[in-house]
C-alpha cells in the first residue's frame, strides 16, 4: 500500500475531473497495481472476514474488532481509500468492494459504510472541510472511528425532496440549528462524524437542502431505536434523533456563501446543478453495485464446490444439467454485471457523462443477479441451503437490500428510463 496524507488527498480531490488529460481508454486489463491490491483484500476477506462472518451476523452488532484489523493493515482508513479511489481507470474501488463483500457483507458494509460519510464531505466540502473531517471519520489505526451519512426519514425514502430535517442559521451565535429525525442511518449513533443532510427552504424541495457536519459528542444528536434487519446483520443501523442540535457555523458543507448563492439561484428558478448531483450519483452507484457482486460471486463459488462434491442418485449433483446449467447461467449473469458496474465506474472517474444512466444500470442490474444468485445458491444446496450452518442463506438475506438502499430497484429504472427516452416517467 501506498501511503499518502490527507493534503495529498485534497489536492487530488481537487484535481478530480480537471486533469487536463484525455481519459484512458477503457481495458479490462488489471495493471499489476490492482492485481496486487486485489490479492491483498481477498486475502483478509478470506482470512479475516469469512472465519468471523456467522459471529458477527448473530450478534447483531458492529465488528470493531476486525475494523480495527482492517485499519492496521491499511485497509480501513483514508489513505486506503484515496488510493482505490483515485486510480485513473476507476477500477480499483470495484474490485476492493468485491473482494472485501466476498468476504461477508454485514462486515463489508461497517468497514465501507464510513465512505458514504467521506464521499458527502469530498462531494459537497470546501477543502478545509475535507482536510478537517476525512480523517476524523476513520479515527486512527489504534483508535479507529466509523462515520454516518443520514438523508432518509421516516417520510422521506426514495422522495429525497420530502425531508423536514430543517437547519436554521443563528446569527447571533453563528451556528446552525438542526431538528428532525433521520431513520436507517448505517452507523447512526455509533459515529463519531455524522454528515445530516437538513432543509433550509421547504419550499424548494431538495434544491433547499444542504449538508452539516455533526461533530463527535455534539448535543442534541442522538441514536434513536436500533433497526433489527433481515440481513448485513453485523452493521449497524439506527435511527438519529436531532434536538436542537447546534453545529458551527463552518460544519455546512461548501459554505454559507455558496448555499446563499445556490438557494438565491433556485428562487430565482435558474438552473440548481441538478446534473452535478446526477453525475455524482451515477458514479457513486456503480461502487454499490460491486459490493452486490462480491456477494454474489461468493454464493456462486460456494455452490459449485458443492455441486461437485454433493452426490445424488450415485453422481456429484454438477452432472446433472440442471445443476450445471444454473451454475452456468450464474457466472454469466455476474460476469456481464461486473462489466456494467467497470464501465460505469471507468465512466465516473473520467467525468464521461453518463447519458443513459449508466451508473444506475449497473445498479440495478447488480442488485437483482445477487438476488438471484443467491438464491438458485440456495436451490443447489438443497436443506442445507436452508441452514445457518452453510452459509448461503446468509448471504441471499445480505444480498436483498441491494435491490433497495442507494436507490430501490424501481428508482434505478425510473433514472434510466428518464435518460433513454428523454420523457418525464412517473
Ligand atoms: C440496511 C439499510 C441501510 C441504510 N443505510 C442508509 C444510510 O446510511 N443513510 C441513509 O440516508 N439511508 C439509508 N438507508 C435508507 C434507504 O436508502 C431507503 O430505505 C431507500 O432509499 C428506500 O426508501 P424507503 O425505504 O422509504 O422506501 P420507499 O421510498 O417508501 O419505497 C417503497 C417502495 O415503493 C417504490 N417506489 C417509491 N417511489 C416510487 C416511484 N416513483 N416509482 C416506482 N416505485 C416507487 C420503491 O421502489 C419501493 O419498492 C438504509 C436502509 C437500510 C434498510
Amino acid at each position: 500500500m501506498n501511503s499518502s496524507s490527507t493534503e495529498d488527498l485534497v489536492e487530488q480531490a481537487a484535481g478530480v475531473g480537471d486533469n487536463g488529460s484525455p481519459e484512458p481508454p477503457f481495458s479490462l486489463e488489471l495493471s499489476q497495481d490492482q492485481q496486487d491490491i486485489r490479492d491483498w483484500v481477498h486475502g483478509f476477506a478470506a482470512d479475516v472476514v469469512r472465519p468471523a462472518a456467522a459471529e458477527w451476523d448473530e450478534r447483531e452488532e458492529t465488528p470493531w474488532p476486525v475494523i480495527a484489523e482492517a485499519a492496521k493493515i491499511g485497509l480501513y482508513g483514508y489513505e486506503g481509500l484515496a488510493q482505490f479511489w483515485f486510480d485513473q481507470s476507476g477500477l480499483t474501488l470495484p474490485i476492493v468492494n468485491e473482494e472485501l463483500f466476498w468476504g461477508d457483507a454485514g462486515i463489508g458494509l461497517s468497514i465501507m459504510g464510513t465512505s458514504l460519510a467521506v464521499a458527502a464531505i469530498f462531494g459537497q466540502g470546501t477543502p478545509e472541510q475535507m482536510g478537517e473531517w476525512i480523517a476524523q471519520c476513520f479515527g486512527t489505526p489504534e483508535e479507529p472511528k466509523v462515520a454516518a451519512f443520514c438523508s432518509s426519514e421516516p417520510d422521506a425514502g426514495s422522495d429525497v425532496s420530502a425531508i423536514r430535517t430543517n437547519a436554521r442559521y443563528d446569527e447571533a451565535k453563528e451556528e446552525w440549528v438542526i431538528n428532525g429525525q433521520k431513520a436507517w442511518a448505517t452507523n447512526g449513533g455509533i459515529a463519531d462524524v455524522h454528515v445530516v443532510i437538513a432543509s433550509i427552504d421547504r419550499e424548494l424541495g431538495s434544491r433547499g437542502h444542504a449538508a452539516f457536519i455533526v461533530p463527535p459528542g455534539t448535543e442534541g444528536c442522538e441514536q434513536g431505536a436500533k433497526v433489527r434487519k433481515h440481513g448485513l446483520r453485523a452493521s449497524h443501523t439506527a435511527d438519529i434523533h436531532l434536538d436542537d442540535c447546534r453545529v458551527p457555523g463552518s460544519c455546512l458543507l461548501g459554505g454559507k456563501e455558496q448555499l446563499d448563492e445556490r438557494l438565491a439561484r433556485a428562487r430565482e428558478g435558474k438552473s440548481s446543478g441538478s446534473q452535478a448531483a446526477m453525475q455524482t450519483f451515477e458514479a457513486t452507484r456503480p461502487m454499490v453495485g460491486s459490493q452486490a457482486i462480491g456477494i454474489a460471486r461468493a454464493a456462486y463459488e460456494y455452490a459449485l464446490g458443492y455441486a461437485k462434491e454433493r452426490r445424488q442418485f450415485g453422481r456429484a449433483i454438477v452432472e446433472n444439467q440442471a445443476i450445471a446449467f444454473t451454475l452456468a447461467d450464474m457466472k454469466t449473469e455476474i460476469d456481464a454485471a461486473r462489466l456494467l458496474v467497470w464501465r460505469a465506474a471507468w465512466m465516473g472517474r473520467n467525468q464521461i457523462p453518463f447519458t443513459n444512466a449508466e451508473g444506475s444500470m449497473s445498479k440495478v442490474k447488480s442488485g437483482e443477479v445477487a438476488v438471484w444468485a443467491t438464491e438458485r445458491a440456495m436451490q443447489i444446496l438443497g436443506g442445507n441451503g436452508y441452514t445457518r450452518e452453510f452459509p448461503v442463506e446468509r448471504m441471499h438475506r445480505d444480498a436483498k437490500i441491494y435491490d433497495i438502499f442507494e436507490g430501490t430497484a424501481e428508482i434505478q429504472r425510473l433514472v434510466i428510463s428518464r435518460a433513454i427516452s428523454g420523457v418525464q416517467v412517473r
